[in-house]
C-alpha cells in the first residue's frame, strides 16, 4: 500500500524494533528507565533546552506545557487554525481553564503578529491575564521562518508573556530551513515535538523548556495519566530516529515537490499548496465529473488519500519511496484521464 493519508501511518522499521528489543529499561514514574532518561537529555541537548519530559503524544506535550506555563483563567494567544486550539478537544479550557484567545493565521502560516499585539490585554480586574504566545511550525507543512519567529518572541517578550512552540513537526522545518533544530528552538521558553510523524516511531512526544517549567509539567503529565513505567521500550525508538530519520526528511520533501509537480501537470488537479512533506490539491469540476469516486478507484490501485469533498491533504514519509510517488502520479493521471 502507498499510504498518502498522513504520516504518522509510518510503522517502524527493522532496525528500530531491533533498538525497541534491546532497550534496557526501569520505571519512568521513579525516574528509573535509562533509556527514557537518556531520550530526554537528547532531546534537549538537540533543541538546546535545559530539560525534556517523554510525553505520550503531542496533544500530551503541548496541554503539558500549557497547563506549566499558565494558571485558571489565563489566556494563551493562538492561531485560529493551530493544532492546539481545533483539534485538542478544548483540553487546555477543560483541564487548565485556560482562556484560548485566536488570531489569523496567513497563506503563510504565520498568525498575524500585529493582531497578536493587539490582542494582548492590559492589567485590569476585567481582563483575563495574558500569559502566553503560541506558535505551530511546520503548519500545513509550510515552515515558518526564523525571522518570524524571532518577531514573535519580541512581541512575547515586549509583553511579558511566555513564548511556545508546537513543534509536531519542528523536524520538517529545521531540514527546509537548513539550520539545526536548535536553531527552530531557539526563539521559544518550551517546545513540543513529535517522534510518531515524520520520525516514524510507533510512540511518543517530547516537550523541552527550562527545568523549573518541565518540573511542572511533569506534575500534569503525572495527572493527566501519562506517567507510564517501563517506556525504554517506546523510547529506544524516539533515540534511533533522532539519530536516523532527522536528516532524510529532505528525501520526503524531495518526493512531496515531484509529487506536486505530476499532479499539477493533470487536467483538473489544482495544487493549493506544497510544502515540506505535505500536498493540498482540489480538483476542479471537470475532474470530479471525470473520477468521482476518485478515492476508492485510487485504494483499488493501492494507494490511500483523505479528502474533504473535492480536496486532498497528501503527505510523503518514511513508508514512501520516490518510485511510489511515480505509481502514484501516474495512477492519478490514468484515472483523470
Ligand atoms: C499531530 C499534531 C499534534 C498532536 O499530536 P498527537 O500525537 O496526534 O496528539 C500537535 N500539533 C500538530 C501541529 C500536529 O500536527
Amino acid at each position: 500500500m502507498i499510504d498518502l493519508r498522513s504520516d504518522t501511518v509510518t510503522k517502524p522499521t527493522a532496525a528500530m524494533r531491533a533498538a525497541m528489543a534491546s532497550a534496557v529499561v526501569g520505571d519512568d514514574v521513579h525516574g528509573e528507565d535509562p533509556t527514557v532518561n537518556e531520550l530526554q537529555e537528547a532531546t534537549a541537548a538537540l533543541l538546546g533546552k535545559e530539560a525534556a519530559l517523554f510525553v505520550t503524544s503531542g496533544t500530551q506535550g503541548n496541554l503539558c506545557g500549557l497547563l506549566a506555563h499558565c494558571g485558571r483563567g489565563d489566556e494563551c494567544i493562538v492561531g485560529n487554525h493551530a493544532h492546539t486550539y481545533m483539534y485538542e478537544g478544548g483540553g487546555a479550557a477543560v483541564l487548565g481553564s485556560i482562556q484560548p484567545q485566536p488570531v489569523p493565521t496567513g497563506d503563510d502560516g504565520m498568525i498575524d503578529l500585529a493582531a497578536a499585539e493587539a490582542a494582548v490585554k492590559a492589567p485590569d480586574h476585567h481582563f483575563a491575564r495574558t500569559r502566553l504566545l503560541c506558535l505551530e511550525n511546520t503548519t500545513d507543512g509550510k515552515v515558518l521562518t526564523l525571522d518570524q519567529m524571532e518577531a514573535s518572541a519580541e512581541v512575547a517578550a515586549r509583553h511579558g508573556l511566555s513564548h511556545h512552540l508546537d513543534g509536531a513537526r519542528l523536524w520538517n522545518a529545521a531540514v527546509a530551513l537548513g539550520v539545526s533544530p536548535a536553531a527552530v528552538a531557539a526563539p521559544f521558553d518550551s517546545v513540543s515535538v513529535c517522534l510518531s510523524k515524520g520520525l516514524g516511531t510507533p510512540v511518543g512526544s517530547v516537550l523541552v523548556g527550562p527545568a523549573d517549567l518541565i518540573d511542572e509539567a511533569h506534575k500534569w503529565r503525572k495527572m493527566l495519566g501519562g506517567g507510564m513505567r517501563q517506556a525504554g521500550i517506546v523510547a529506544a525508538a524516539g533515540l534511533y530516529a533522532l539519530e536516523h530519520h532527522i536528516e532524510r526528511l529532505a528525501d520526503d520533501h524531495a518526493n512531496a515537490a515531484r509529487l506536486a509537480e505530476g499532479l499539477d501537470a493533470i487536467d483538473g488537479v489544482k495544487i493549493d499548496s506544497c510544502a515540506t512533506s505535505m500536498v493540498f490539491i482540489r480538483l476542479d469540476d471537470e475532474a470530479r465529473d471525470g473520477g468521482p469516486d476518485l478515492r476508492s478507484r485510487l485504494t483499488d490501485r493501492g494507494i490511500l488519500t483523505r479528502w474533504d469533498g473535492s480536496r486532498s491533504r497528501l503527505v510523503t514519509h518514511l513508508d514512501i519511496s520516490a518510485e511510489d510517488i511515480e505509481t502514484a502520479v501516474d495512477a492519478f493521471t490514468e484515472l483523470l484521464a
